[in-house]
């Protein structure tokens, strides 16, 4: 059976860290809009410097630009048993481009997408994306006040780079959130109309999430 899974939540509310464990888990793609526009800013693209004018100050990038790269995604080979959306769609416009998406997607398939919804107090938060640094090897995700690392630039899982990112800044960080409360909080809404939101409580422990989100999936997939 075909398994989507779509993670809403705040900047730094652990959606990365979770979604990370659920894919090598459940064997399905991790699919972050995120990572995949820094990507094309990497590898210098149209598409990467247009993308790029909108991160540096925390505003969402233009539909047309972050829908194609969803969909592109989507038609891979290996989404035919589902995937993970981490960062999409973010707002109501992409959620109805995703909507419009699925429906080509699955066609002849009875597939409902769960959403998951990590509820968090946002006070903390910018602390949290101040002092979150990303391995720039292997993907891993470390917070520098709560995890106490020997070497703050090594990752201690592969040995990588830790890298702080750009847009992780206290100034685009506020910017983010602006944003997020805007144009992101009404998706809530929407899909718990729809009857496929659970709401996560992002305040726990990383295992403690983990334990929730996977109970979660299984009582209602699978039941
Ligand atoms: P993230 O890595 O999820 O924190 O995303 C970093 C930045 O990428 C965001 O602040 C946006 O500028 C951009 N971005 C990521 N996902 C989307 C999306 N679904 N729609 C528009 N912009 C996005």
């Amino acid at each position: 059976m075909k398994q989507e899974f779509i993670f809403i939540g705040p900047p730094g509310s652990g959606k990365g860290t979770q979604t990370k464990m659920l894919s090598k888990d459940y064997n399905l793609p991790h699919i972050d809009t995120g990572s995949l526009l820094r990507e094309e800013i990497s590898a210098g693209t149209q598409e990467g410097k247009l993308a790029n004018s909108y991160m540096e100050k925390g505003q969402l990038v233009p539909i047309e630009l972050v829908s194609g790269i969803i969909k592109n995604r989507l038609l891979k080979s290996d989404c035919q048993n589902g995937f993970i959306l981490d960062g999409y769609p973010r707002s109501l416009e992409q959620a109805y481009a995703l909507d419009t998406i699925l429906e080509e997607i699955d066609k002849n398939l009875d597939v409902n997408p769960i959403v998951f919804y990590f509820e968090v107090n946002p006070e903390k938060l910018i602390e949290r994306l101040v002092n979150r640094r990303t391995c720039s090897k292997c993907g891993a995700i470390y917070n520098l006040k709560t995890m106490k690392l020997q070497d703050e630039t090594k990752c201690e899982k592969c040995g990588g780079t830790l890298l702080q990112r750009e847009d992780d800044n206290e100034e685009t960080a506020k910017k983010r959130f602006q944003t997020y409360f805007e144009q992101t909080a009404p998706l809530i809404d929407l899909y718990k109309k729809r009857g496929i939101l659970v709401k996560l409580d992002a305040s726990l422990s990383i295992e403690e999430i983990y334990k929730n989100l996977t109970g979660a999936i299984k009582e209602n997939v699978y039941s």
